[in-house]
């Protein structure tokens, strides 16, 4: 029987193929309350609450790093600027998310691309897309077309749909320079 598979030297081979790409995943979520702005994607939209954290609180700035940490197995964004340290309070979570990006680039990878999802029934998120995608790819310094952002709704179901708080996915490939 010939399978590739069986022969070392070229499992090898496709071993140090695949770490040249790694993918990584990110989720986050944060608490909708009155008194704060709502920052999304770097963006000031105007709603009758925002989102609870230590820093802006910008849950896609958030699930965006974390997902490029993972792709790295370095841990994620909680572990790089704890919530402990006064630094990081009221931080503007895309400078955070541009030293993620320096740091993946110190070890010597580059980002292939970003695709995100956000679950939030309010406010309106359409209008602000591209401007979201603009102020990521500045952060990240790639091309807009690197960075895919989605909006959806959870069909007023659970915590995004009674509208407690806002949850986001992301997913991000990396490639050896
Ligand atoms: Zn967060």
């Amino acid at each position: 029987m010939h399978s590739k598979f069986l022969n070392l030297t070229n499992r090898k081979d496709d071993i140090n193929k695949m770490t040249s790409f790694r993918i990584g995943h990110g989720y986050d979520v944060h608490r909708l309350v009155e008194g704060r702005k709502f920052i999304l994607g770097g963006v000031d939209i105007p709603y009758e609450k925002g989102l609870l954290g230590h820093s802006d609180a910008d849950v896609l700035a958030h699930a965006i790093s974390d997902s490029i940490l993972g792709a790295l197995a370095l841990g994620d964004i909680g572990k790089l600027f704890p919530d402990t340290d006064s630094t990081f309070k009221g931080a503007d979570s895309l400078v955070l998310l541009g030293e993620v990006c320096s740091l993946i680039r110190e070890k010597g990878y580059e980002i292939g691309n970003i695709d995100s999802t956000v679950c939030a029934q309010a406010p309106k998120l359409f209008p602000h897309i591209l401007s979201m995608r603009e102020n990521i790819a500045k952060a990240c310094q790639i091309d807009v077309s690197q960075i895919s952002v989605k909006a959806t709704t959870e069909e007023s179901l659970g915590f995004t749909g009674e509208k407690l708080g806002i949850s986001t996915t992301a997913v991000s490939l990396l490639y050896k320079i």
